[in-house]
């Protein structure tokens, strides 16, 4: 909280809120006046009393006015300093107005009647002191005339005159007018401490909002990130397709589900023929391109939900497809193989089709006790695969758990 801004805004509600205040002293300094009045009625003349006392009270309610009107303008506080000093100089004549009507009036007055005037005089300093917390120059200026006054005529008495009594009172006066300031001085403290905590936790309240703002925006990122982190640890960087970890996640659970439904799990493991010669011959750049080309032919076969394909490792291949049997796995091996086939990617190192080809084995069983493991499915399907590769390479072969192995024509 050190903007000048901010500092005036709490300048407004400090020097505002005593300022509205103040109004009250009006009324207090009319009945202290016409007190003072009446105290002195015996002693003094009428009609200098009188005037006093109604100059005094239409000085006041003179004041009274300015100040509602300023309360009503639509610029009040746009100065609040200029208010104060406006607000202590109304205070300032009031305070010389008591002060004039004790030097001018009081010596007249028998000492019962004077002390009645010290007191109303002490009255109005506690009053005001209550009235005008929060702002200084206001109470000073209003309490320094009279009190002054009354302080300076009773030590003058002590002194010149040697009246003890009067330096007695005189000092005491003297002490109360400093224990005065002393409270008026913390209860002011205290008023701008409070208005400053209050300020500081407006300025919290909106610096919380916009944490919370922040916080949430930053939220969504981390929540983007993190999916993308995800994804991206489950994906194959080369190919797209879901990787091992992936495969090994996914193989877990569906084979808990289809032992639960009670389905068939078919497992297909393909596989690149010739593929070292392949790279061997055009590069390693292009058995990349070449693995790319597969993936895609794999990624679009494979498109019923459920199933999944993976990229195994090198340049091996998997597909699960839960509440598949032997026969709907093999379809879709049989289809990724004519279509790898088809996309007739030149390979002149070795095999007979002098085109890129591949090799499936297949697998598919109920999951039961009779298999301890989804690993059992997967070596059958890597047997299946090995068959394939022996029997001579771009074919499918089919390894049904409860039937003799199955092997579809060249
Ligand atoms: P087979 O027909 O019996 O499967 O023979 P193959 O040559 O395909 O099998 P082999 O296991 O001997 O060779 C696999 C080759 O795949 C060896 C390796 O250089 C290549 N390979 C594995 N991963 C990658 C890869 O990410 N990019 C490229 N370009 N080649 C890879
Ligand atoms: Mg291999
Ligand atoms: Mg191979």
């Amino acid at each position: 909280m050190t903007s000048i801004s901010a500092e005036i805004s709490m300048q407004r509600v400090a020097i505002g809120g005593v300022y509205r205040k103040h109004l009250s002293s009006v009324w207090f300094s009319i009945a202290a006046t016409w007190a003072i009045a009446y105290v002195l009625w015996q002693g003094v003349g009428f009609t200098q009393l009188l005037l006093w006392a109604v100059i005094l009270t239409l000085f006041n309610v003179g004041r009274f006015t300015y100040a509602l009107q300023r309360i009503r303008s639509a610029d009040f506080l746009d100065d609040p300093r200029q208010e104060e000093r406006m607000m202590s100089l109304g205070l300032l004549l009031t305070g010389i107005g008591f002060a004039v009507g004790y030097a001018g009036f009081v010596d007249r007055a028998p000492l019962g009647e004077q002390y009645a005037v010290v007191a109303i005089n002490v009255g109005l300093c506690a009053g005001a002191a209550i009235v005008l917390i929060g702002s200084r120059l206001a109470f000073i200026a209003f309490i320094a005339p009279f009190i002054g006054v009354v302080i300076s005529t009773m030590l003058w008495c002590a002194v010149v005159e040697g009246d003890t009594l009067n330096g007695v009172i005189a000092m005491m006066l003297v002490l109360y007018v400093f224990g005065v300031l002393l409270y008026q001085r913390q209860a002011e403290c205290a008023l701008l401490y409070n208005i400053r905590l209050r300020f500081e936790k407006d300025e919290l309240l909106a610096h919380k909002d916009d944490l919370l703002a922040e916080l949430q925006v930053l939220n969504r990122e981390l929540s983007a990130d993190r999916e993308a982190f995800l994804t991206a640890s489950l994906t194959d960087g080369l190919t797209g397709l879901a990787n091992r970890r992936h495969f090994d996640r996914t193989l877990a659970r569906e084979w808990d589900r289809c032992r639960r439904d009670g389905v068939p799990f078919a497992c297909v493991m393909l596989d690149i023929d010739h593929f070292k010669p392949f790279n061997d011959r055009y590069g390693h750049m292009a058995g990349d391109d070449c693995l790319r080309a597969v993936a895609s032919i794999i990624a679009t076969t494979v498109s019923r939900g459920g199933d999944f394909a993976a990229r195994f490792g090198g340049e091996e291949f998997v597909l699960l497809l839960p509440g598949t049997d032997v026969l709907g796995a093999k379809v879709l091996a049989e289809r990724i193989r004519e279509m790898t086939e088809e996309r007739a990617i030149a390979h002149a190192g070795g095999c007979a089709e002098r085109v890129v080809t591949l090799s499936a084995g297949i697998a598919s069983l109920i999951p039961s006790e009779r298999f301890a493991s989804a690993q059992t499915l997967v070596d059958l399907a890597d047997e299946a695969l090995y068959e394939a590769k022996g029997r001579g390479r771009n074919r499918v072969v089919a390894r049904d758990i409860d039937h003799d192995e199955i092997s579809l024509p060249d």
